[in-house]
């Protein structure tokens, strides 16, 4: 049975076929090839019954977000994707429930005007909240799980829920990384009473900074490489790092990434930027082979002078 007709029928989900569904118009990197279909469920109900549908289907599917984080290969992914994109925002009080396929930052934004805190410098991440919790995403010195209280997930055969300790959260990971499968469908925040100005007034000025690293026009998957934990370095790269580079137990990539001459380093279209060495771009006409490229020969001048491997923080789809 053809993909397509796999999915006839299913109320509330969106199916897009051709060049609606080259991957490049859907990551910020712009690079990949087509999928089979990308199909977008609006509610929890169609999401399960696509996936069940899926599942029972002999071709390959995987799921996306927003597609901020993403290298998809030049191939494309052969074939269907499926994301959640059901949106709603319901606050009670402190505690916020949310759809996973709410905009991070309008979810901010939301909580901002109501005086809820503990978000407000996570202002400016892209993405979806599904991926937020899945990446354990943060940005300076809040990261999700300080919040979450609860997550809703389909694991393939039940809807089921994790409280914050069940979500095994821990820099940039969580248990969903662990399990691909499991699909978040909503969260649960619970927020501090604040002041709404002064909430408001924090991500504007934070966004305004990352705004100047990160061009919203720019074409990347902000920092590419996961910044290190101190602890888990090799005894004689951990001795060359100066100290004020390192923040709270972690030093970040681009400081090992500056050391082997990353800075402006380019193959094709793709580029390091010449003032962060952990932000990797398609300056144009870029490929996702170029881009693979790049970063193996960065992880391997890394593993030359220092010892270790550097590990991606994006996800890759279709290699
Ligand atoms: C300019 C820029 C700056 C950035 N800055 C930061 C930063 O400061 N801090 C930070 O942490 N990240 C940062 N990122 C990375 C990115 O914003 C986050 O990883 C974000 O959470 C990705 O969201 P997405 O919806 O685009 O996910 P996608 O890129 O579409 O997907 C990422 C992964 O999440 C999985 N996923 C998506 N939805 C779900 C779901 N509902 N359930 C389970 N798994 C799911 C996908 O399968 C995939 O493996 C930055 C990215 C850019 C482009």
């Amino acid at each position: 049975m053809l993909l397509v007709d796999a999915l006839r029928g299913v109320a509330g989900l969106e199916v897009l076929t051709g060049e609606a569904a080259e991957l490049r118009r859907h990551t910020r990197f712009e690079l990949g090839g087509p999928c089979l279909l990308l199909a977008d469920a609006h509610s929890e109900a169609a999401f399960v019954e696509a996936y069940r549908r899926l599942q029972a289907s002999i071709s390959p599917w995987t799921t996306i977000g927003r597609g901020t984080n993403l290298i998809v290969s030049d191939r494309g992914y052969e074939g269907a994707i499926l994301r959640y994109s059901a949106s709603s925002i319901r606050a009670e009080g402190l505690r916020v429930k949310v759809d996973a396929g709410a905009e991070l930052n309008g979810f901010i934004d939301y909580a901002n005007a109501r005086g809820l805190a503990g978000l407000e410098a996570m202002a400016g991440v892209p993405g979806w909240l599904g991926a937020a919790i899945y990446g354990n995403a943060g940005a300076y010195g809040q990261s999700i799980h300080q919040r979450v209280q609860s997550v809703r997930f389909f694991d393939g055969a039940e809807l089921r829920e994790f409280d914050n300790a069940e979500c095994g959260f821990r820099y940039r990971h969580s248990k969903f990384k662990d399990n691909k499968d499991w699909q978040i469908l909503s969260a649960v925040f619970q927020f501090d009473a604040s002041e709404a100005a002064a909430l408001v007034e924090r991500s504007r000025a934070i966004r305004a900074a990352r705004d100047a690293k990160f061009p919203p026009s720019m074409r990347c998957a902000g920092s590419i490489f996961k910044n290190l934990l101190l602890k888990d370095l090799p005894a004689d790269a951990a001795t060359r790092i100066p100290a004020g580079r390192i923040i709270e137990g972690k030093v970040p990539a681009g400081w090992f990434l500056e050391q082997v001459g990353a800075k402006g380093m380019r193959v094709g279209g793709i580029e390091v930027a010449d003032y962060h060495a952990n932000l990797i771009y398609n300056a144009g006409g870029g490929t996702a082979a170029q881009l693979v490229e790049l970063l193996d020969e960065l992880k391997r001048r890394v593993f030359t002078e220092f010892g270790f491997r550097l590990e991606e923080e994006v996800q890759f789809v279709g290699f």
